[in-house]
């Protein structure tokens, strides 16, 4: 039986509950999925590349069908790599439609087997932001509620 990887590839910087939900999702339906945190020099960050893997690859011990790695590069050149076609994206609100469309467009003009599947997450998470919770981190607010308790106690060692 032919398995089938796909890719969610984000900042996730740092991965909230978010991001958490459309995982669950694309684990659910694909055999294998690779969580995969894009390196990006020219963004500004909160954690290092790094941190985020570790950070994800704790929050997603035990999931057997859950890798997590960092690339730097194309994203179509990474799926092939990969050897799967198949990239996860979140859709929170129409307000992510412009952008992810682009992407979505753009990766396919560049490689015409990629297929972007858009997965919504429930209804409590669409408000839901890797910069809201690092603007709350920044004012040393509670994002208990955000993201999990192992990322709450690395944005408190922030600094320290
Ligand atoms: P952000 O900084 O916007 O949180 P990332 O680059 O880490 O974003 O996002 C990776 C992918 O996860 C994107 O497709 C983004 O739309 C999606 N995503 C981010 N937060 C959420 C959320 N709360 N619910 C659903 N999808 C999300």
């Amino acid at each position: 039986m032919k398995i089938r990887t796909a890719i969610y590839p984000g900042s996730f910087d740092p991965v909230t509950f978010g991001h958490l939900d459309i995982i669950d999702r694309a684990s659910r339906i694909f055999d294998h999925l690779v969580v995969s945190v894009i390196v990006n020099s020219a963004k500004k960050h909160l954690f290092s590349v790094e941190a985020r893997v570790a950070m994800l690859k704790t929050v997603l011990k035990g999931r057997k069908n859950i890798s997590v790695e960092s690339f730097e590069g194309l994203l179509v050149d990474y799926a092939k790599k990969k050897k799967t076609g198949i990239i996860i994206r979140g859709l929170r609100a129409i307000s992510d439609l412009d952008y992810e469309f682009q992407i979505a467009a753009v990766n396919r003009t560049l490689s015409p087997g990629i297929e972007t599947v858009f997965l919504m997450p429930r209804q409590r998470y669409t408000y839901l932001s890797s910069s809201v919770v690092r603007d709350i981190a920044h004012f040393k607010g509670d994002v208990s509620k955000l993201v999990p308790s192992h990322v709450v106690k690395a944005i408190a060692g922030l600094g320290k």
